[in-house]
């Protein structure tokens, strides 16, 4: 397909700089993920957290931190269906929004059911639950995770219309690492990361050591972006303040003076290991309005 040949993708690279670089081996990621389905990927045994949409937001939010769970389905008894995800995003997508306005009280908020702030969650997340069928290939997968800019995606059985697992970057990453051993590494491996150019290295969203929390609420809601690097005066990176489970997934690129320069995050690995290969841009997966809503 020549079109897509020339259209820039990981932030400069051509296709066809890559594939001077790295060809013929450079698909055999895409080629296991399209080869192995979503089952696969799921464990013998996990926890796996529930919450009815009548639940209040303050007991939603202790259960997932006292399960030691990330995020959780939200059952809908009225309609009978999983309606969406509750995760740290939304918790810190509410304590933004209620954090500004002095006509709610905190304590109102304690009142609040999970269905009363569904609307207000909407404005920033999916209108729908984005799901995947245990039959899916794993490429599948990764294309909703990158596509819907997500990091949970739950595997329902079509028939009993249960969730058997919530699939993250991690577990597929992971599933790569132990069963994608015997695959022949892709020579771009061996490249450095600035040569393949994988990761973010323009526009960084960072804090600053003086700014409040609320400054980096206030980033993370805007940008969408889940880890912020501590910068002080002088752009050096200090720590990384993220949201919540997040700060084992990325990397930080500083340079000699520990200023930074980019961010490699697990998004950013299955992009260039996955998707990529497959002539699947960055830029490609844009949603159109009907997409952003689900539809
Ligand atoms: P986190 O990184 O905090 O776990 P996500 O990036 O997965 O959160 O979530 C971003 C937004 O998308 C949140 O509002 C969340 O409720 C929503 N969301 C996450 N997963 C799904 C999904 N599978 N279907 C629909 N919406 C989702
Ligand atoms: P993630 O949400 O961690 O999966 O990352 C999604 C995309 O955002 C990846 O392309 C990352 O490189 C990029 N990214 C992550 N954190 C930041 C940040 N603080 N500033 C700019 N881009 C970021």
């Amino acid at each position: 397909m020549e079109p897509s040949r020339e259209v820039p993708f990981l932030d400069g690279l051509t296709m066809k700089e890559i594939a001077s670089a790295s060809a013929p081996d450079a698909d055999v990621y895409t080629k296991f993920m399209m080869n192995h389905c979503c089952y696969d990927a799921i464990p013998t045994s996990s926890k796996l957290v529930i919450f009815d949409t009548t639940l209040q937001v303050k007991k939603a939010f202790f259960a997932l931190v006292a399960n030691g769970v990330r995020a959780a389905p939200l059952w809908d008894n009225k309609l009978q269906c999983f309606v969406g995800m509750l995760t740290i995003t939304d918790f810190i997508n509410i304590l933004h929004r209620y954090w500004q306005s002095p006509l709610v009280e905190i304590y109102e908020l304690e009142e609040h059911k999970i269905e009363d702030c569904r609307e207000e969650f909407l404005k920033y997340s999916n209108h729908t639950l984005i799901s995947i069928t245990p039959d899916s290939s794993l490429f599948d997968a990764i294309y909703s995770l990158l596509k819907y800019k997500i990091h949970r995606l739950p595997v329902i059985d079509p028939e009993s219309g249960n969730v058997l697992h919530i699939l993250t970057h991690k577990r597929i990453l992971k599933f790569l690492h132990i069963f994608g051993t015997m695959i022949p590494k892709p020579r771009y491996l061996q490249k450095r990361i600035e040569e393949v150019d994988i990761g973010t290295f323009k526009k960084i969203a960072t804090v600053r050591e003086t700014d409040t929390v609320y400054d980096a609420l206030a980033i993370f809601v805007e940008r969408r972006v889940s880890a912020l690097p501590v910068v002080n005066e002088e752009g050096k990176v200090k720590a990384l303040y993220s949201r919540f489970d997040v700060i084992v997934h990325r990397l930080v690129l500083v340079d000699k003076d520990d200023v930074v320069g980019g961010i490699v995050s697990l998004s950013d690995l299955l992009q260039a290991l996955v998707l990529t290969p497959a002539e699947i841009s960055r830029r490609a997966q844009t949603l159109t309005t009907e997409e952003k809503s689900g539809h």
